[in-house]
């Protein structure tokens, strides 16, 4: 484990949520209805309050772009977004254990907005990233046509792109480069 397991799991989530804007020609808005979001709640493990409602997806979809510029920043720029996403919403860190997580940080209460607490937590998350120095951990997926964000959490540092379909589209592309090349 590169972090703690909620900060791993709070990077994860957040650039899951920030690869579902449409970022590249042709691709589309995977976070367009509230099921989809439900998924992701569901997926990431999330606890606390959940509407299921139209208001709750439109502030979560309008802080994607925040949470892509977060995990996509330099450093001192991380710092600034950080910072000002803790104040905003005037983070105060406690530790609690609930379900499975044995004790962990939420820095607001349970029944703040979804979009609140999944920014609290992408912040608190990127405030381990940054007192680690370990900001090279997130990145641009390598795939060409993809601008994907990477959480590597990786042992050596692996991981260079956003989801298994760039993986395998890859792997498929270097396949057959190799196939070309040794037919020449
Ligand atoms: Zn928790
Ligand atoms: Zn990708």
């Amino acid at each position: 484990m590169v972090f703690t397991h909620d900060t791993e799991v709070g990077l994860q989530a957040a650039a899951a949520l920030a690869n579902t804007l449409a970022l590249s020609p042709g691709s589309v808005d995977e976070l367009a209805t509230v099921a989809a979001l439900d998924e992701l709640f569901v997926t990431y493990d999330y606890t606390g309050r959940h509407d299921r409602d139209r208001a709750e997806l439109d502030e979560v979809r309008a802080l994607r772009v925040r949470l892509r510029d977060l995990l996509t920043a330099e450093r001192d720029e991380a710092v600034r977004l950080t910072n000002e996403m803790l104040a905003e919403h005037r983070a105060t860190p406690q530790l609690v254990r609930h379900t499975s997580y044995d004790w962990h940080i939420h820095a607001t209460e349970p029944d703040a907005p979804l979009a609140t607490r999944i920014a609290v937590e992408t912040a608190m998350a990127m405030v381990d990233v940054i007192r680690a120095d370990e900001l090279s951990r997130l990145s641009i997926c390598a795939d060409e046509g993809c601008e994907g964000v990477v959480v590597d959490l990786s042992r050596n540092r692996s991981k260079r792109y956003c989801s298994p379909t760039c993986t395998n589209r890859n792997a498929v592309a270097a396949y057959r480069e190799r196939q070309a090349a040794s037919t020449k």
